[in-house]
């Protein structure tokens, strides 16, 4: 049968789409990890908040994954910095589940705070262990958002709490270790690195001229892309800036910009209308959320991908693009520089800097060697640091240093950037 471990994923449904205000990164990476321990020795539910009352309780999410949709506030869609106070009839819901199923799970894995509030409820009242993956830490929120982070002031007594009283804190890069070690005091010892990944047979260079014929985009064109969510901390104005910037401006050049919806039209707004007053809408293409199966003609169609987010907790896109074999432009920060190996996969510039991105686009753009050099750098190192099966072999060391019998060895644990660098 396989060892039961629950994930809980609070707001993050792997069966979401993707790419708005609240659905990106966290719902892929609990979906894929889930997918790869399920080859493993594991048997994995994954709860998450019930966002529509008409879905089933459990839906089948491939051989031996459940998706558990809890009771916890309304069956609607709202943002996730409302949900702490459903985390009380979360736990209950969960409690009621496991009983009516007379099951129970030898590992939690919690990801985000809010899950791991539920995590250390359940540790307390049947003492299974978890493992923590926070995926974005309210610190490093309210340094760069100040009092536009609308989440409640208790995120970080959460988060300290949870770092006390998990068994393994999974950090998603070096950066990421430093700032739980910084700001959360959290024990050098009880944590691992274990980057995010991504899934190389959804992700793959496909043939450039068949993915812009496609697309409808002419092949002598330069293109740039930006995709993910459409919120302020994920610097699309940047790229913009940028782009009216840059000295490539009067040759063919357009941007497409991936992602966003209806709860973030006001970003959208925002983007047009810099685009409109930097005159270069007809360069700038919004293009809405794509769902995975079209993603790779996105990336692959790119002669760059860029995004510069103020920071990073880790930061998927990137290993998407470098799977396509396209070269990602990114800013220093968080997993990012981590990701990208800069002038080797790409190039890292400082955030909010749109000159120099724009210098940076400029030379790029001249150097088309130099840009497929990049591209298959970028392939090989993602496909040797980067897949959601090297993750889950991670994974897999961490939890059976928990419920097993083996000692725990972390094959992987970069605990710097450098260390992955010159792959
Ligand atoms: N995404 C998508 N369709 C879109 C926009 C985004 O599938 O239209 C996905 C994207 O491919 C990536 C995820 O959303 O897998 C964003 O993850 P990332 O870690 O880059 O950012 P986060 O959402 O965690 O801030």
């Amino acid at each position: 049968m396989g060892k039961r471990i629950a994930f809980i994923s609070e707001h993050a449904s792997p069966l979401a789409a993707l790419g708005g205000a609240d659905a990106g990164g966290q719902n892929v990476y609990v979906g894929e990890v889930a997918k790869q321990l399920a080859t493993m020795d594991y048997q994995i539910d994954i709860f998450t908040r019930r966002e529509d009352k008409e879905l089933p309780e459990v839906v089948s999410f491939g051989d031996k994954i459940r998706i558990i949709h809890v009771n916890a506030g309304p069956a609607e869609d709202i943002p996730k910095e409302t949900l702490l106070q459903y985390m009380p009839a979360f736990k209950a819901d969960m409690l009621r589940f496991m009983q009516e199923e007379q099951i129970t799970y030898e590992l939690i894995h919690a990801n985000f705070f809010m899950s791991a509030w539920v995590a250390m409820a359940l540790k307390r009242e049947l003492g299974i262990p978890f493992v923590v993956t926070f995926h974005a830490l309210g610190h490093i929120r309210r340094i760069h958002q100040g009092d536009n982070d609308q989440f409640p002031k208790e995120r970080l007594a959460i988060e300290e709490e949870a770092v006390r009283e998990a068994r393994v804190i999974v950090a998603e890069c070096p950066q990421d270790r430093e700032d739980l070690m910084t700001y959360y005091h959290a024990p050098a010892e009880k944590i691992t690195v274990i980057p995010c990944g991504v899934n190389v047979e959804e992700l793959y260079p496909v043939n450039k001229s068949v993915a812009r014929s496609l697309l409808g985009i002419p092949y002598d064109e330069k293109v740039l892309l930006q995709l993910g969510r459409m919120v302020p901390r994920k610097g699309v104005d940047n790229v913009i800036m940028a782009l009216a910037k840059a000295r490539c401006r009067s040759s063919n050049v357009r941007l497409l910009i991936v992602g966003g919806d209806v709860d973030t039209a006001k970003e959208l707004t925002r983007l047009k209308q810099l685009a409109s007053d930097l005159k270069i809408s007809d360069k700038v293409y919004f293009l809405g959320q794509k769902s995975r199966q079209e993603l790779k003609y996105y990336y692959t169609a790119a002669d760059i991908f860029i995004t510069t987010p103020w920071y990073e907790p880790f930061g998927i896109t990137p290993l998407e693009a470098m799977a396509c074999g396209t070269p990602v432009i990114g800013s220093k920060v968080g997993g990012i520089k981590y990701s990208v190996a800069d002038g080797h996969s790409g190039a890292l510039v400082p955030p909010k800097d749109p000159e120099a991105l724009a210098r940076k686009i400029t030379t790029l753009l001249q150097s088309p060697a130099i840009l497929r050099e990049m591209g298959n750098n970028a392939l090989r190192r993602v496909n040797k640091l980067f897949t959601w099966e090297l993750v889950a072999r991670d994974m897999q060391a961490v939890y059976e240093g928990i419920i097993g019998n083996n000692d725990i060895s972390y094959p992987r644990n970069f605990r710097t950037e450098e260390e992955s660098v010159s792959i």
